[in-house]
């Protein structure tokens, strides 16, 4: 590790310069890491330990771990890359990042600063559920936003979909292979005829009102509640809630963004590397779709891409 002159105390305090501040340290975090780790880079893991599927009591898709709840997952991972000697933690949210010269000075909420060669974000997107009551108790419980992660538990129950992006009508065609009784939940949003007929056709019940209230046990989820009072029997509702970044740091280092589907992702390419030189990009920050086993994925392509970013060829 490289040591420097620590601008912000005035000049008398050394600040390790580590060779990459990994910001995020779950799915997509702790993979980078761990390549980087394996390359024998130092490492510094900034984590505030906010993840996406905390809602979940279990995590689902990821092979050799389908069905383990999200916490303990991430603290295994965690805890096989701290035993690599130069990997260190801060359990601390990042609140700044700034470009300075070839390498980029960090400030976390505690106030310390640190540095680091490059950076690899992977913060995350956080989802902002529609104000209905009883929708926060029931999410990642009954309600959910994807078959593939939940569909198998909820399988064969009265399910409706929540129309809040065009995507409801896909996801609820979708569901036909997960349950035969199907409810299409329009929340005020029109629906063309020909799609009427179809899904109608298909088995599928609409209900044209906004949703006004989930009713529920314990995050298990009976009816949905028209407004008007209508009561429709459900026991699981999918809907693709609005995303918006989880740390602004993407944003205000300047990396280019695109609109996906439910809110704006980073632009990375498939190495997760940014429009920002030294700044890399993997998981749910950089892609329009949520998926643990592909924020690992990618995780890992960012952090050896990182990892080579930082070695010189001929
Ligand atoms: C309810 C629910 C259930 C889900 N279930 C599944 C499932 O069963 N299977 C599946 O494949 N996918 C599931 N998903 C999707 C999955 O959660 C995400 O795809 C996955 O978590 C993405 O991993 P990530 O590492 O990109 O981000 P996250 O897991 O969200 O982790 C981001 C991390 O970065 C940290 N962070 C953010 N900003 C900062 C900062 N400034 N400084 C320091 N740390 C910061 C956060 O605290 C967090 O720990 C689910 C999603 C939801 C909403």
């Amino acid at each position: 590790m490289n040591r420097a002159e620590n601008p912000a105390s005035g000049g008398l305090n050394a600040v390790a310069i580590a060779d990459v501040a990994v910001i995020g340290g779950s799915f997509a975090g702790i993979s980078a890491a761990l390549m980087l780790a394996r390359g024998r880079r130092s490492v510094t893991l900034f984590d505030s330990g906010v993840t996406r599927n905390r809602f979940s009591a279990h995590s689902h898709g990821l092979f050799g771990h389908d069905g383990t709840p999200p916490d303990a997952l991430r603290l295994a991972g965690r805890a096989q890359v701290l035993a690599y000697p130069t990997v260190a933690l801060h359990e601390a949210r990042v609140t700044a990042a700034v470009a300075d010269g070839d390498s980029f000075r960090l400030t976390d909420d505690a106030g310390h600063t640190h540095v680091a060669r490059r950076l690899l974000l992977a913060t995350g997107q956080t989802d902002i559920l529609p104000p209905l009551p009883g929708l926060a108790e029931c999410w990642g419980i009954t309600a959910v936003h994807c078959p593939y992660c939940h569909g198998y538990e909820l399988a064969d129950r009265p399910t409706g979909v929540l129309m809040l992006h065009p995507a409801a009508l896909h996801q609820v065609q979708m569901l036909a292979h997960w349950t035969a009784d199907r409810a299409l939940f329009l929340h005020g949003q029109p629906l063309e005829d020909d799609m009427r007929r179809h899904l109608t056709a298909e088995g599928v019940a609409i209900h044209d009102a906004p949703v006004a209230a989930l009713l529920h046990e314990a995050g298990q989820l009976r009816a949905l509640v028209l407004e008007g009072g209508q009561q429709v029997a459900r026991e699981a509702v999918y809907l693709g809630a609005r995303t918006v970044f989880a740390s602004d740091l993407a944003l205000s280092l300047g990396c280019a963004v695109t609109e996906g589907p439910f809110g704006n992702h980073v632009v990375a390419d498939e190495w997760g590397v940014t429009s920002v030189p030294g700044v890399f990009a993997a998981g749910d920050l950089a892609r329009p779709m949520p998926s643990a086993p592909q924020a690992v994925a990618d995780g890992a392509k960012a952090g050896v891409a990182c990892h080579r970013s930082l070695m010189t060829f001929a």
